[in-house]
């Protein structure tokens, strides 16, 4: 232990802390913890409150209390579900304990007479108000262990990684930081603290001024909030302590970004000259005009390819706004130069489509258009990796497989990620070093049908310059949506059925609150059996994520050629499907999804020239928040608008929808709730990198992870 007090905190092993063997450090690695910094910040999740005994006359519905009482009686009771109740009581009440799962031997030792302290949540059971599954322990007469000096931290669960042991390790972590003397960076030169201790980077001047604790104090008190702590702003993420550590990751992701711009800004991109041959034959062949919109969009981009500079540009564009056909000249212009373009995008299911559209519109005009994904194998893969490499292939579209390891380019110009917002900014910039040579980076565009509020946009991308196709193609009928209660799902299928007979196709589509996948699909495939009893003379399929992704792409092509007239999905189909034959969408209860989803969801359909219908089948009682929510989602097409009316009033604690902008993963931080820091964070980022420069290495060191490449791209 004697070294481990010189070493800084962010060179010291977890390996150094009592009880931690070489395989529990090894789980700790999966999930990138390998210093004891790395275990400081790794932050809990959510808390319980073991601080004080809830007197059992005093227990409310819902709450987590922590119970201690007398076993009056326990028996087993052989109901719908077999079950061991065990009463117990204290000076105020009667409560009793419900277990499905016992064993003889816990019966037997849950005598009358017998003391416990429990801690679980109160519901309401058959026999009043109960404790499932509570955990307990027992009491002896004479010896009253003390309870909880602080509140109880649950961490992120891991495999094979008990909470006991990560608070145990904490602990001891914490017992360092708390030994060793606070470390201001800006008071001491650089040289001196550089991969030192666990520094505050962010200098105290700005703290002071912005009103944010210090970097120690908020990790100590994260790990042990005192007892009267407010669980909910915890658990809500707007506790002091937790903005102030949100704060510093948003300022390292913006110094991250801003770093990149700066550097990239120094380098040169292949100079592509607007030459129009390519471009000109391909919309010759297009049977539409490109709208105003497109038309703007795309000489801003022919602009940029064409300064010698590299192009790092966000195209935002609502769904069916058309990107697809911009991306697609921006390819040309690049091939027309003698460079290769790369699209790549999320999912298999939309890298084929691409794949598809390309094959089509570029085959005529005599290129060659290359496919990478995971799952092409063997000979294959080979022959594509080939035709890349050699620069056979003009353009190439394909998934993450594009910028994997061994992946060669002749002459790669142009990179184009559609859906971005799927791609953290770790890929971003892999990405980036495609075809990179050290003074030649190719061109990048972004594309995204995310609609961001433009102070979210701005931070999100701060490295990017931005377009937005503010306009429909011509002749789209919009959606009607309609809000309909599960009650009158008969009627919904009765529609359906309508549908299809005349012709159309339909997406069903559910969704769970589950986090896991596994029973989302499930829930699928219950509703696809049901629907198909319901429905005999349909032909129906079913979509999710736990199939394998040729399974998935089959079925897909076979809907898009009109072999099933009933798609019932996950929210798997939400990127960019284009069916424009299917003109009627089911979302099963919407009122889960954040709005941003949902208007991606009905952008499937509303695709063809036939007028589309979209139903929000919602499950009653629908909150007050739910229904505005609904309400906005029927009165309007417009995603942007959508997408600032749902920031406006998602009010605290409506988390849901935050994961689906997924715009970058953040391991505190939340750009939507912490929105209103995005302004100080623009401020500090200035205040740092020209008063501070040394300072910005490590911050994005701490919050981006080792990959120091990001930072000297
Ligand atoms: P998104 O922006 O959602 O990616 P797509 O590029 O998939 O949209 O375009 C949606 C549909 O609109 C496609 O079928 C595409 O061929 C068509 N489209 C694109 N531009 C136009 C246009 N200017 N006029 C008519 N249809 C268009
Ligand atoms: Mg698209």
């Amino acid at each position: 232990m004697n070294t481990s007090k010189r070493q800084p905190l962010c060179q010291l092993p977890v390996s150094s802390l009592k009880g931690v063997g070489p395989s529990l450090a090894a789980r700790l690695a999966v999930i990138n913890i390998h210093t004891v910094q790395d275990l400081l910040f790794h932050l809990p999740l959510r808390y319980q409150d073991r601080t004080r005994l809830t007197p059992i006359g005093a227990t409310r519905l819902g709450a987590d209390v922590m119970l201690e009482g007398e076993v009056l009686s326990c028996e087993v009771s052989f109901g719908r579900r077999r079950s061991m109740l065990c009463r117990i009581k204290d000076g105020t009440g009667i409560i009793t304990l419900r277990f499905f799962h016992f064993s003889a031997a816990q019966k037997n030792a849950l005598q009358p007479g017998v003391k416990l302290r429990c801690y679980g949540e109160v519901r309401h059971g058959k026999t009043g108000f109960e404790l499932y599954h509570p955990e307990y322990q027992f009491r002896s007469n004479d010896i009253n262990s003390a309870i909880a000096e602080h509140l109880t931290p649950i961490y992120p669960a891991t495999e094979g990684l008990q909470q006991v042991r990560l608070r145990s390790i904490l602990q001891q972590a914490l017992d360092l930081l708390q030994d060793r003397p606070e470390v201001n960076a800006h008071s001491t030169p650089i040289a001196q603290v550089d991969g030192d201790d666990l520094h505050d980077w962010i200098p105290a001047i700005l703290r002071q001024q912005l009103r944010f604790v210090s970097l120690r104090k908020a990790l100590l008190f994260l790990h042990r909030p005192p007892p009267d702590t407010a669980i909910e702003l915890l658990e809500e993420g707007r506790h002091p302590a937790q903005q102030r550590l949100a704060f510093e990751e948003l300022l390292s992701h913006r110094l991250c970004l801003r770093r990149l711009r700066l550097q990239a800004e120094q380098l040169q991109a292949p100079k592509l000259t607007a030459r129009q041959k390519l471009p000109q034959a391909f919309l010759a062949s297009l049977p539409f005009a490109l709208t105003k919109a497109q038309l703007k969009v795309l000489q801003e981009i022919t602009a940029d390819l064409s300064t010698g500079k590299p192009m790092l540009r966000l195209l935002q564009g609502d769904v069916g706004s058309g990107k697809t056909v911009v991306a697609a000249m921006a390819a040309l212009q690049a091939v027309e130069n003698g460079f290769q373009a790369a699209i790549m995008a999320p999912t298999e299911i939309l890298a084929e489509q691409h794949y598809l559209n390309f094959l089509q519109w570029l085959q005529p005009l005599g290129l060659s258009v290359g496919w990478l994904s995971g799952k092409l194998k063997g000979k294959k893969r080979e022959e594509q990796m080939q035709i890349l490499r050699d620069g056979s292939a003009h353009v190439v579209v394909g998934t993450h497989a594009l910028f994997q390891e061994g992946v060669q380019f002749a002459r790669l110009g142009l990179i184009i990620i559609d859906e971005q917002h799927r791609f953290g900014v770790h890929q971003r910039l892999a990405l980036r070093e495609k075809g990179a040579s050290s003074q030649n980076i190719p061109h990048q565009l972004v594309m995204t049908a995310t609609p961001i509020p433009r102070t979210l946009a701005m931070s999100a991308y701060a490295d990017l310059d931005c377009s937005v196709i503010d306009e429909l193609p011509p002749g789209r009928t919009p959606v009607n949506t309609v809000i309909v209660a599960n009650t009158r799902r008969d009627e919904v299928i009765d529609r359906i059925h309508n549908a299809c007979r005349k012709g159309s196709q339909v997406y069903w589509v559910c969704t769970l609150i589950e986090e896991s996948e596994a029973l989302q699909c499930q829930a699928a495939e219950v509703t696809a059996a049901s629907l198909q009893q319901k429905l005999p003379d349909l032909q129906i399929a079913l979509l999710h994520g736990r199939m394998k992704a040729a399974d998935k792409t089959n079925i897909m092509a076979a809907f898009k050629r009109g072999e099933f007239q009933l798609l019932v999905a996950t929210t798997v189909i939400e990127v960019g499907v284009d069916v424009p034959n299917a003109s009627l969408m089911v979302i099963e209860n919407p009122e889960r999804l954040g709005l941003a989803q949902l208007h991606q969801l009905r952008g499937r359909v509303g695709r063809g020239s036939v007028a589309s219908h979209c139903l929000l089948l919602y499950q009653n009682p629908l909150s007050e928040i739910g229904k505005q929510r609904l309400g906005i989602m029927r009165d309007s097409n417009d995603g942007f608008y959508i997408a600032e009316r749902d920031l406006e009033i998602r009010g605290p604690g409506q988390v849901l929808g935050t994961q689906q902008t997924g715009l970058m993963s953040f391991r505190v931080a939340d750009l939507i709730r912490d929105a209103s820091l995005l302004e100080q964070v623009k401020f500090a980022a200035e205040v740092i990198q020209k008063d501070y420069p040394g300072h910005v290495g490590p911050l994005i060191q701490r919050w981006l992870g080792d990959r120091e490449n990001y930072a000297n791209v």
